[in-house]
């Protein structure tokens, strides 16, 4: 714990950490140390990690990286975590990240943008910036992040270390900040697909405070090997072909396929005819999920509440408007906007239906691709981690940072992005694996084999 606390010391210019729980993490170290003493320590004893600022910590406060959760503090423990630290982890601290998770630089937190490590004049991908970064530089063992459109593989691929998102349902969302409850998955991010895979299997499993939680048996996905058999591979041909895919990245992913297929698997380009309406979908419906998820942020039943001019008292309804306009920054309102635009009366059939029946065609559309095949790779982005500020004023620009990781969201599919070497300037470049729902032990084997 000290060695850690020691360096998050050294790297406060990557400001990674909200809030650091030294003297809490301390004592469970302690208290840990006199379980294995005692041989009754738990399977993560001595594991250190740090937790994204969406996930509630009894007792601790919790921000969603926004200035309208300001001194709020969890009344209970996600059970993911609750799961965790009955396992004996040790949790040093809360962890930075887009403003109610939504962002894919880390540059929209109310707490200021996360830096990557390897160039902190670029950013290190968000939302879960901070729970990347944490792990890249050693600040931690392992994170917990969340994932609704790539939150988790995307800053992990930025910042060259291992993000799974599972299969939508695997893990309980009790506990997690809501942003797009059909989307939202609680993921690790790791040095290892080993790690991953251990995190997944004890956060895994039904709760009855989440009822979209499955029931699926949990799996040792620590342990889970590969078919004895040549895997069938498909891989996403705008991933190596596209233009608009960096070429160090496309080089990378084709140099991986060549090896898998001389490895004796099957390895085959498919084209997804939807592609381009995976970001339009996705958009469309998490901003109207987000526009109800957030309409809880009033101003009097949580946190910040604005006080006006300070002279005369303020309406309710002024009170509202008020408190969110000033708590929530740019991003969030623009997608509160958009999201109340699709679901509005005149509007609702035109873009949020509509938004529903693609997402029911590009869910048959990848079902099709794995009644063929038993994974499919892309690269996890399309760029390299870029610079800080250098999207900020091009919402559209930014969103495309998501292209390749938005379709498992969509359809609820899990993936995982692992690091597939660096281009010539030394930036990380991530690999994108899917399965089928509930193959997350597959996709940890086939993770460890490349
Ligand atoms: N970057 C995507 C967005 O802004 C994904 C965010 C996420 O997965 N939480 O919505």
């Amino acid at each position: 714990v000290d060695q850690y606390l020691a360096r998050i010391d050294e790297n406060q210019h990557l400001n990674v950490f909200t809030e650091v729980y030294a003297d809490e993490a301390r004592q469970q170290a302690e208290a840990v140390d006199q379980k294995l003493a005692a041989g009754t320590a738990g399977r993560l004893a001595g594991m250190i990690i740090g937790i994204k600022d969406v996930l509630s910590y009894a007792g601790h406060s919790v921000r969603a990286g926004s200035r309208i959760l300001e001194n709020f503090t969890a009344q209970f423990t996600a059970t993911a975590i609750q799961r965790l630290l009955d396992e004996d982890v040790i949790i040093i601290g809360r962890q930075n990240c887009d403003e109610f998770a939504m962002g894919s630089s880390n540059e929209n937190s109310a707490f200021g943008p996360v830096r990557n490590a390897v160039d902190p004049d670029r950013v290190p991908g968000g939302s879960s910036g901070g729970s990347a970064v944490a792990v890249q530089a050693g600040l931690c063992l392992a994170s917990i992040g969340s994932d609704t459109g790539g939150s988790v593989r995307q800053p992990a691929a930025f910042c060259g270390v291992v993000g799974l998102k599972p299969t939508y349902g695997r893990i309980s969302r009790w506990g997690l900040i809501a942003y797009a409850s059909s989307f939202d998955c609680i993921g690790p991010i790791a040095n290892n697909a080993n790690d991953a895979a251990l995190l997944l299997e004890i956060m895994a499993g039904p709760d009855e405070f989440d009822s979209t939680v499955s029931s699926q048996p949990v799996a040792s996905y620590t342990s889970a090997t590969l078919p004895d058999r040549p895997l069938r591979i498909a891989y996403l041909r705008d991933g190596v072909e596209s233009a608009g895919v960096d070429k160090s990245i496309r080089d990378a992913t084709q140099l991986t396929l060549n090896e898998l297929r001389a490895a004796g698997h099957i390895v085959e380009p498919v084209d997804l005819s939807l592609i381009n309406y995976l970001l339009p979908t996705y958009y469309i419906l998490t901003t109207a999920e987000a526009s109800s998820n957030l309409s809880r942020f009033d101003g009097v039943r949580y946190g910040y509440r604005s006080q006006g001019d300070g002279t005369s008292v303020m309406d309710l309804l002024s009170l509202y408007k008020k408190s969110r306009t000033e708590g929530f920054g740019a991003e969030v309102r623009r997608r509160i906007l958009l999201g109340t635009f699709a679901l509005s009366a005149s509007y609702y059939d035109a873009y949020y239906t509509k938004a529903q029946q693609v997402r029911r065609l590009i869910r048959q559309e990848t079902e099709r691709v794995f009644e063929k095949y038993d994974f499919l790779l892309s690269p996890t982005t399309p760029t390299p981690a870029f610079r800080l500020g250098e999207k900020t004023d091009d919402p559209l620009q930014m969103y495309l940072a998501d292209i390749f990781t938005v379709q498992a969201n969509v359809v609820g599919y899990p993936a995982i992005s692992i690091p597939n070497g660096t281009d010539a300037n030394g930036l990380p470049i991530g690999l994108q694996l899917m399965a089928p729902p509930f193959a997350e032990g597959a996709l940890v084997a086939l993770a460890k084999n490349i």
